[in-house]
């Protein structure tokens, strides 16, 4: 599903790479590496949201380097969630669906089962400010997932999350691990996904 050959990427005096990586549908890839290895780097990488210097992205085959954000089949979930402060939840989780050119049936009707699949519907019309820690997961997963991503990036997702929420939250990762999806999940701690990743690397450069 995803091929990562040689990608190389410079930012500062910082080098990632030549990093090479395959993924298979269905694949939980659990990535360690030390603090400031280029773990975030890569997830934005293959996102999009950076462009590599040198390097090619495969998506099923097709060259996907070049593809903007909101074109590739992938989603991220970030570790501070990123959600947008002045927005409210429902706002929040369809924007990846306003990106994409959604109407407004189609936002409210895939709001309405992520709302339920997620056990955020009573909090749609909230702001995302004033928000617990755990239901911002919630609506930080449900905003990754809105447009069902092929791909799915987890940097550090239960990292800002205290021992209780850490365990819900690895409910909700189970929730969203599929056979037609691949995942990868950046963490520091081990013990957090034993259950969850099929496959383990660790991070080196
Ligand atoms: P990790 O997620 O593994 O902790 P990062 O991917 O966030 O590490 O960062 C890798 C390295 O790239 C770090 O040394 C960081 O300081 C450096 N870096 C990231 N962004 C920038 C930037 N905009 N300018 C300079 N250096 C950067
Ligand atoms: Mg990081």
């Amino acid at each position: 599903m995803l091929e990562i050959k040689n990608l190389i990427y410079s930012v500062g005096n910082f080098t990632l790479g030549p990093l090479s990586l395959t993924l298979a549908k269905g694949e939980y890839l659990a990535l360690f590496g030390p603090s400031g290895s280029g773990k975030s780097l890569f997830l934005e990488l293959i996102s999009g949201i950076r462009t590599p210097q040198a390097g090619t992205i495969f998506f099923d085959g097709a060259d996907i380097t070049s593809t903007p954000p909101q074109n590739r089949p992938v989603a991220m979930l970030f570790q501070d969630f990123a959600l947008f402060p002045h927005m409210s939840v429902f706002d929040n989780i369809t924007f990846p669906l306003k990106m994409r050119g959604y109407k407004a049936d189609q936002k409210r009707r895939r709001a309405d089962e992520l709302g339920g699949y997620l056990s955020i519907e009573h909090l749609m019309q909230r702001s995302v400010e004033g928000l617990s820690g755990g239901e911002k997961q919630r609506v930080a997963l449900a905003r990754a997932i809105a447009c069902d991503p092929a791909i799915l990036l987890l940097d550090e997702p239960l990292s800002a999350l205290d021992q209780e929420l850490r365990e819900d939250a690895i409910e909700l990762l189970r929730l969203v691990k599929s056979s037609s999806r691949a995942i990868i999940h950046v963490t520091h701690n081990r013990d957090e996904i034993q259950e969850l990743a099929t496959r383990t690397q660790y991070f080196k450069s």
